[in-house]
């Protein structure tokens, strides 16, 4: 192993151990026990969901946007469906230990589907403009 990639690992582990970021910690399902657990958010504007689900996934954290609290519950489980109320946990924790969560939780691959889902909109307000645009010539 080269010198510098050795100096590298070094870094990262001792910012491992320095950096804490905050983490809203939702507990295992109690109905199933899977880890893909998330916060319900109530949110009334259709604009600011996908932002709300996003900004969730970047650090980590599933979310899910509703009108109201099903059964007055606001945690859900992404596997069985299950919602139960509780209070996330707020932790100061390590880069590798959010990376740990985020594993868990898949949040990496929704994150990137999120983001495909919301390419094709974008070209389809291209495609009105093209059609409108087309009998002119
Ligand atoms: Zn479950």
């Amino acid at each position: 192993m080269v010198q510098k990639e050795v100096d590298k690992m070094n870094i990262n582990d001792i910012l491992d151990k320095v950096i804490r970021k905050p983490y809203y910690y939702v507990p295992p399902c109690p109905e199933c026990g899977s880890k893909r657990t998330g916060k319900i958010i109530l949110s009334h504007d259709a604009d600011t969901d996908q932002y709300i689900v996003e900004t969730a996934l970047k650090s980590g954290e599933l979310t899910t946007v509703q009108d109201e609290y099903p059964f007055g519950n606001n945690l859900y489980c992404d596997d069985c469906g299950f919602t139960w109320w509780g209070r996330p946990e707020l932790m100061w924790v390590s880069p590798g230990k959010i990376l740990e969560e985020k594993t868990a939780r898949g949040t990496v691959e929704l994150l990137d589907k999120l983001k495909d889902t919301s390419k094709p909109k974008k070209k389809s307000v291209l495609q009105k403009f093209l059609v409108f645009r087309s009998p002119t010539k």
